[in-house]
C-alpha cells in the first residue's frame, strides 16, 4: 500500500495529471474529448492544461506555450492522418506519428499500459521498507507544492521528524528490531495524516512530511497528534519518542529552497532542548543569527557612493568599518554584494552606533530599516552558506 497519497494535489482537489489518467481509462479510444473535459473539470486553472496533457500522454516536460503549438499540430496530423486512411484515427496514434516523423523529440518510443507505467514510476519514489515516498520524491514534491502555495498565496508547511536516540534501540535490540520500529513509526505518520499530506522517508530515522494550505498552527496540531500516535509504540514497556522540526510559508519561510534548512534546525533546537517535541522554527532566532560575513557595502550617499567590506551581518544589522564620517540616524540606501559575485541584496540601513577606531577609521553598527523578504530570503541563504562553509559557533547581535 502506498501511504502517502499525492495523487490528491494541493490545488482545489485533484492535480490535473490524475484526471487525466481517470479520463484516459474511463474511455480509452475516444482522447479526441479529453482536452473538453479537462478544460471543464480544471476551469479555474487552465494555465498548464496542454503541457500536463503531453505530460501524461508522452513523459515528456515540455513548457505550456510549446505545448499548446503541439497539441494543435497533433490534432492537425490527427486530421490529416484520418483523411488520407479514410477512417478514424486516435489521437495518441497521430501524437506517435508526430513525435516519430515531424518533431523529433522521441527517438526511440515503447508502448505501455499507463496505469503499469505509473505504477513502475511510483515505484521508483518509494522506500522499500516503510513505503513512505523516499527523499528523491520529497525534494520534487516540495517544490511542486511551494509553487502552488506562492502562486494561490496559500499556507505551506513542512515537518521534519528524527527518531530519538534510535541508535540505543538498534544496539539494544538489534537493526531487525531498528526496521520493525522504522516500519511502525511510517505507519503511525501515513494513518494521522490528512490525503493532500505528503509523508517521506528521507534518511535513515528522519521522515518530512510536506502539509498543503496549513499555517504552523495547524500543522503542529497535526504533528503533536503524531507524536502522541508514535508515543504508544513501545519496546520493553518504553514509548517511542520523536522529534521534529517545523517551518511555514510564508510566515517563517520564504523561499523554497530555505524550507528544508530552516525546519532541520528547528528540529534541531528540539533536540537540544529535551527531545519528545516539536519545535516551530522562529523568525526571533533567525533576526538574532549573526555570522561573519565580508560583503561588499556600497553606501549610496546623496553626493557621492562610498565602498566598505562588513565585519559581520544579520538579519537586522550590519556593522562595518569606514573613513567617512557618517552621522547617526541616517538613512542610506546600500547595495551588498559578495565578492565576486553578480548577486545583490539590496536595502536601506540606518547607523545606530559609531565609534571611532586609530587613524581615520570608524567603526559603524547600522540596522536594516528596509529588507524586502527577497533581500531577507538571500541573506538568510548567504548565512546557510556560510554556516556550512565555516561551520562556525553563531554568535548573537
Ligand atoms: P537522536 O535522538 O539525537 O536523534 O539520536 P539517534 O541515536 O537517533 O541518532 P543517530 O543519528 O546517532 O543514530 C541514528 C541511527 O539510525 C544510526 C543508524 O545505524 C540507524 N539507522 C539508519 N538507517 C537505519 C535503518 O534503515 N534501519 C535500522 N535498523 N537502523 C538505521
Ligand atoms: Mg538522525
Ligand atoms: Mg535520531
Amino acid at each position: 500500500m502506498l501511504t502517502s497519497k499525492t495523487s490528491n494535489g494541493p490545488m482545489n482537489g485533484r492535480r490535473i495529471e490524475d484526471t487525466i489518467m481517470d479520463l484516459l481509462e474511463e474511455d480509452p479510444t475516444n482522447e479526441g474529448i479529453l482536452l473538453q473535459k479537462i478544460q471543464s473539470h480544471h476551469a479555474h486553472d487552465e494555465s498548464h492544461i496542454y503541457a500536463n496533457l503531453l505530460k501524461v500522454l508522452t513523459s515528456l516536460d515540455i513548457p505550456e506555450s510549446e505545448a499548446k503549438e503541439i497539441w494543435d499540430e497533433v490534432s492537425a496530423n490527427q486530421t490529416k492522418l484520418s483523411n488520407c486512411l479514410g477512417r478514424e484515427v486516435g489521437f495518441r496514434v497521430a501524437l506517435l506519428d508526430y513525435f516519430i516523423n515531424h518533431n523529433q523529440k522521441i527517438e526511440n518510443p515503447k508502448i505501455i499500459e499507463i496505469r503499469l507505467f505509473a505504477e513502475t514510476e511510483k515505484l521508483i519514489l518509494v522506500d522499500e521498507l516503510t513505503r513512505l515516498y523516499n527523499r528523491r520524491h520529497f525534494e520534487t514534491a516540495l517544490v511542486r507544492e511551494f509553487k502552488q502555495a506562492s502562486r494561490y498565496n496559500q499556507n505551506l508547511s513542512l515537518l521534519v521528524i528524527d527518531i530519538d536516540d534510535f541508535k540505543k534501540i538498534n544496539d539494544t535490540y538489534g537493526h531487525l528490531m531498528g526496521d520493525e520500529i522504522l516500519k511502525q513509526v511510517a505507519g503511525k505518520i501515513s494513518t494521522s495524516l490528512r490525503m493532500e499530506d505528503t509523508a517521506c522517508r528521507i534518511g535513515g530515522e528522519e521522515f518530512a512530511i510536506i502539509f498543503p494550505q496549513s499555517n504552523e498552527e495547524q500543522a503542529m496540531k497535526a504533528g503533536e497528534k503524531l507524536l502522541q500516535a508514535c508515543r504508544t509504540i513501545q519496546i520493553s514497556g518504553k514509548p517511542v519518542t520523536i522529534s521534529g522540526g517545523l517551518v511555514s510559508y510564508p510566515d517563517k519561510a520564504k523561499r523554497c529552497e530555505e524550507m528544508y534548512d530552516l525546519a532541520d534546525r528547528a528540529l534541531y533546537s528540539a533536540k537540544d532542548s529535551g527531545k519528545n517535541q516539536i519545535v516551530a522554527f522562529s523568525n526571533e532566532k533567525r533576526s538574532s543569527l549573526r555570522f561573519d560575513a565580508n560583503l561588499e557595502l556600497y553606501c549610496v550617499l546623496p553626493d557621492k557612493t562610498i565602498r566598505s567590506i562588513s565585519k559581520n551581518i544579520s538579519i537586522t544589522g550590519i556593522a562595518f568599518e569606514t573613513e567617512d564620517d557618517l552621522n547617526l540616524n541616517d538613512s542610506i540606501p546600500v547595495v551588498l554584494k559578495e565578492v565576486d559575485s553578480q548577486h545583490e541584496i539590496n536595502a536601506k540601513i540606518k547607523v545606530v552606533r559609531k565609534q571611532k577606531l586609530s587613524g581615520k577609521i570608524f567603526s559603524v553598527g547600522a540596522e536594516f530599516v528596509e529588507l524586502s523578504s527577497e533581500s531577507q530570503g538571500k541573506l538568510s541563504d548567504l548565512y546557510l552558506l556560510h554556516q556550512f562553509k565555516a561551520k562556525a559557533p553563531i554568535g548573537v547581535v
